[in-house]
């Protein structure tokens, strides 16, 4: 258990603007953060600036000031923070290794998906390039299967105990990509460190994540926040709210019209705010509501 005070942040990615399930990981953290009595903290993830719609991030911070959640300190962006990760990935780097290998050769490789979708390594060029190769991104080694620590475990807040085996179900990965961009769970790592972050508040879509975030934040020597994954909304189809699936913009025209988007966020979450008649009277009612959901749930 941590002794330090409570430290929490909601992290978009500008890629477009919010969606009704990127609001609810938004409330939620905003929420958890105000029943801890804590700082929270918004960090723009433009760190894939390939990705980054312009304008998208002005358009958040304008949409959660709207819905009165304003943060407890500077708004930082990641496109800014490049130093830091150069930094780390240097600090780590007796772990790291160039690799030669395009999306392709490792699909090829057959060695199936990580449950984030992604291809898992088969570690060919852990031992060097092969001669003629040149490198393209930057991994870190995972621990070998068979060798001590090769799984990572924690304790999710909601779901209970998570546990990983890095060398199978991840396999060494990308911290700098091919496109010269950091990767997300470097970055993630560095800044929640960095930003003194207590509390990783988020959607569940991010839980397989997580145990290679804290097997970065071991190499890095930096402490490991508690962590609470919060179900994400699918539409009809079942399928996660995303850009990809065509989700609509959270985007109200009115007080009116942003208290409802509250209330839904809010219902998904399972708290019950009926009656709330302003802005401020649903976060009166949101805060004592969701503490209250903890405490059934037997959460801190
Ligand atoms: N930037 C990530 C996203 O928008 C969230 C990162 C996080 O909360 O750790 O999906």
């Amino acid at each position: 258990m941590h002794t330090r005070p409570y430290v929490g942040r909601f992290a978009p990615s500008p890629t477009g603007p919010l969606h009704a399930g990127s609001l609810v990981a938004a409330v939620a953290s905003y929420l958890d953060a105000r029943a801890h009595h804590g700082t929270w903290l918004v960090r723009i993830e433009d760190i894939d600036e390939g990705r980054t719609v312009p304008g998208a991030a002005e358009g958040i911070l304008h949409l959660l000031a709207t819905l009165g959640m304003h943060p407890d300190g500077e708004v930082v962006w990641q496109s800014a923070r490049k130093q830091l990760y150069q930094e780390a990935a240097d600090k780590i780097a007796a772990h790291t290794y160039p690799c030669g290998c395009n999306r392709r050769e490792i699909a090829d490789s057959r060695l199936g998906l990580a449950p984030d979708g992604s291809a898992i390594y088969p570690g060919t060029c852990r031992h060097g390039l092969a001669p003629g190769r040149t490198a393209r991104s930057l991994r870190v080694r995972v621990p070998d299967a068979g060798a001590d620590g090769e799984t990572v475990s924690f304790t999710d807040r909601f779901a209970g105990t998570v546990t990983q085996h890095l060398a199978t179900e991840s396999g060494d990965f990308v911290l700098k990509r091919a496109d010269g961009f950091w990767a997300y769970q470097l970055a993630v790592v560095v800044d929640d460190a960095e930003q003194g972050v207590t509390d990783v508040v988020r959607g569940t879509d991010l839980i397989d994540s997580t145990p290679r975030q804290i097997y970065l934040q071991r190499l890095l020597g930096v402490p490991t926040p508690r962590y609470l994954h919060v179900p994400v909304v699918r539409n009809e189809l079942g399928e996660k709210l995303s850009k990809q699936t065509g989700a609509v913009a959270v985007a109200p025209g009115d007080a009116q019209a942003a208290l409802a988007e509250l209330q839904r966020a809010a219902g998904f979450l399972g708290l019950d705010v009926a009656g709330a008649a302003s802005i401020s009277e649903f976060w009166q009612k949101a805060v004592p509501a969701w503490s209250e959901l903890l405490s059934e749930r037997g959460v801190r």
